[in-house]
């Protein structure tokens, strides 16, 4: 049940622990009701509070085999909520309506575990709200909070809950898990692993689909193909529409489950016909999940997004390392060896100075993101300036 947390040895052992010392009458010293699980994205923040959450349900310590285990993986245990912000983030009432569940007794198990993923998009005002109920826990809730770091959350916080840091794999551990644990070749595992830069999901994800090393490829051939601005504004065009259709594949099966989960919730064929609440509520309700689904719709685009920015940044990573001369001597491997064609004919026509630009250009549209700057434009933003960095240098 740890196998997939890649490379986290420390972690799994006070996990486990704590798993241990929560079975007891009275609790051990290990177990403790708030944790924060930090980490960088993909190195498996949350894979480790399922496998936590997995552990304090099973009779065993997690077994990873009975129904109270594979529930927890599966995401349909009673007792373990796992929680995303649906839009960018957490509102009050989220944390109001969290708070009040976790304050329920647990209806199987001894916990009530609630796992807070992407927990830096907590609100000020929902941090506070949460905040109390980690102050003066139920005697049966578990709050497990998945941030990137630390200070992603309130100090006061981040002062009663146990810390869990979890390190970036080791491109060995993340090529030996997928040989080992996905069946995957040698060569294929040590490309996906290298070129993931340690994001556990993102690896298996190369090694296993051919789709998603395609857009990869895509990617990385837009910096070879800024040579004038018709080229800027149709790359950009590409890169908001591939991840447009790529958030479409993730969200829209989820879109239809809800939906159907909460037509049947209303009686069958609720549509409109002869249920108590009438035909409104149900319409009420189908309103209110659309709205839902279509905030994290964006979101889930704009994640796609992102994940593409970072295979540029690793492209211009490697730009940099081979114009100082550390590809060539052999002290620092590429991330995107197979493409070091291109990547030395982008060194040989610029300096490390423009390459620095284009990097700062590419955190620049990372944040203009995440502040919710339209994608077309932020993206548009990003191809003119890695086209030529230095006009906007000389602008300012
Ligand atoms: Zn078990």
């Amino acid at each position: 049940m740890w196998d997939e947390l890649v490379g986290q040895q420390a972690a799994i052992e006070v996990l486990g622990a704590a798993a241990t010392d929560a079975a007891m009458a009275t609790p051990g010293p290990a177990m403790t009701h708030a944790w924060l699980m930090t980490g960088p994205p993909g190195s498996g923040r949350s894979t480790a509070a399922r496998a936590f959450a997995a552990a304090l349900m099973c009779p065993d310590g997690g077994c990873g085999q009975c129904a109270d285990c594979r529930s927890v993986l599966a995401g349909s245990h009673l007792d373990v909520e796992v929680i995303r912000p649906e839009g960018v983030t957490y509102k009050t009432a989220d944390a109001r309506a969290l708070v009040q569940r976790a304050s329920m007794a647990p209806s199987r198990g001894k916990w009530h575990v609630l796992v807070l993923e992407d927990a830096d998009r907590l609100t000020e005002t929902a941090n506070n709200v949460l905040l109390k109920a980690i102050e003066e826990p139920p005697p049966r809730a578990v709050w497990l909070l998945c941030t990137p770091s630390v200070e992603d959350v309130l100090p006061t916080i981040r002062s009663r809950c146990r810390h869990i840091m979890l390190k970036t794999p080791t491109p060995t551990d993340v090529a030996d898990f997928l040989v080992e644990a996905e069946s995957v070749d040698a060569t294929t595992a040590l490309f996906a692993a290298q070129a993931s830069q340690g994001h556990v999901g993102r690896a298996r994800a190369l090694a296993r689909d051919e789709n998603a090393r395609q857009r990869r490829r895509e990617i990385l051939s837009i910096p070879a193909r800024l040579t004038d601005l018709r080229n800027c504004f149709s790359s950009a065009e590409a890169m908001v529409a591939t991840a447009k259709e790529d958030a479409r594949a993730i969200t829209e099966p989820l879109d239809a489950r809800e939906k159907e989960d909460l037509l049947s919730a209303w009686g069958e064929g609720a549509e409109g016909r002869g249920v108590k609440g009438g035909a409104r509520g149900v319409k009420g309700a189908i309103k209110e999940l659309e709205v839902r689904q279509k905030s994290r719709t964006t979101r889930t685009e704009r994640d796609q997004l992102d994940r593409a920015l970072l295979d540029l940044l690793g492209f211009y990573r490697d730009v940099l390392a081979h114009q100082f001369g550390a590809t060539t001597d052999g002290s620092i491997a590429m991330i995107n060896a197979e493409m070091r064609t291109e990547i030395v004919r982008v060194a040989d026509a610029s300096n490390t100075i423009e390459t620095m630009w284009r990097i700062d250009a590419i955190e620049r549209a990372r944040l203009a993101l995440d502040a919710n700057v339209a994608p077309q434009l932020a993206m548009e933003a990003l191809t003119i300036d890695l086209r030529r960095p230095d006009l906007r240098r000389s602008a300012s």
